[in-house]
């Protein structure tokens, strides 16, 4: 690493730490020849593999630029979209490889988009799962609805969406009021009755 003040061709690392969430090491160097000091921040590289078969380094801009254009419209923050980075940044590094799908970027992206806002996950889900029909859209609104009424059972504040596996949603489990979203009035499922809070 050389030095970014005299360019000299090398620098001594005089202290190491990791960051707190064990993706990067920071490194405090000194320059033996101005005697200067610097800091280089190393995480590992993490390449995106497009469909095409091309690829390119993974970019938190380009997740918030496929992500805003669902949100338009949406109460959706600059920073609400940064945090909605960095989380799908540190999903896809958890799993420690170093190559990954675009497609893995995508399944990242819909779980925390769900908890931001549940009108741009829709539209998310719906290009990039390429919903084709309305009965797509029906049944990622349903899952939703069961979501709620879950979550609903299990406590008024708890947070819609935690640790689920969205697609094993019961049928039949549409919000006995479903027509608070206001996304129509087409019965999602067969609702012939309320759903029974679960005992416990
Ligand atoms: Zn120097």
């Amino acid at each position: 690493m050389h030095c970014p003040y005299c360019r000299h061709a090398d620098s001594r690392v005089i202290d190491s730490r990791t960051a707190e969430d064990g993706a990067s090491i920071r490194r405090r160097r000194q320059c033996p020849s101005c005697g200067r000091r610097f800091t280089t921040l190393e995480t590992s590289s993490l390449t995106v593999v497009k469909r095409s078969g091309a690829s390119e380094p993974f970019s938190r801009d380009k997740v918030v630029a496929g992500v805003r254009k669902a949100c338009q419209g949406r109460p959706v923050s600059d920073d609400d979209l940064a945090l909605l980075a960095q989380q799908v940044e540190e999903a896809v590094r958890a799993s420690g490889a170093a190559q990954i799908d675009a497609h893995e970027i995508g399944l990242a992206i819909l779980g925390p988009l769900r908890q931001l806002d549940e009108v741009a996950y829709l539209r998310f889900a719906s290009v990039y799962s390429s919903f084709s029909s309305l009965e797509d859209f029906e049944a990622a609104i349903a899952t939703l609805r069961a979501e709620h009424t879950a979550a609903r059972a299990a406590g008024e504040d708890a947070e819609p969406g935690a640790a689920s596996s969205a697609t094993t949603a019961p049928a039949g489990t549409a919000s006995p009021t479903g027509a608070e979203t206001g996304t129509g009035s087409a019965s999602l499922g067969a609702a012939e009755e309320p759903a029974q809070a679960p005992a416990h």
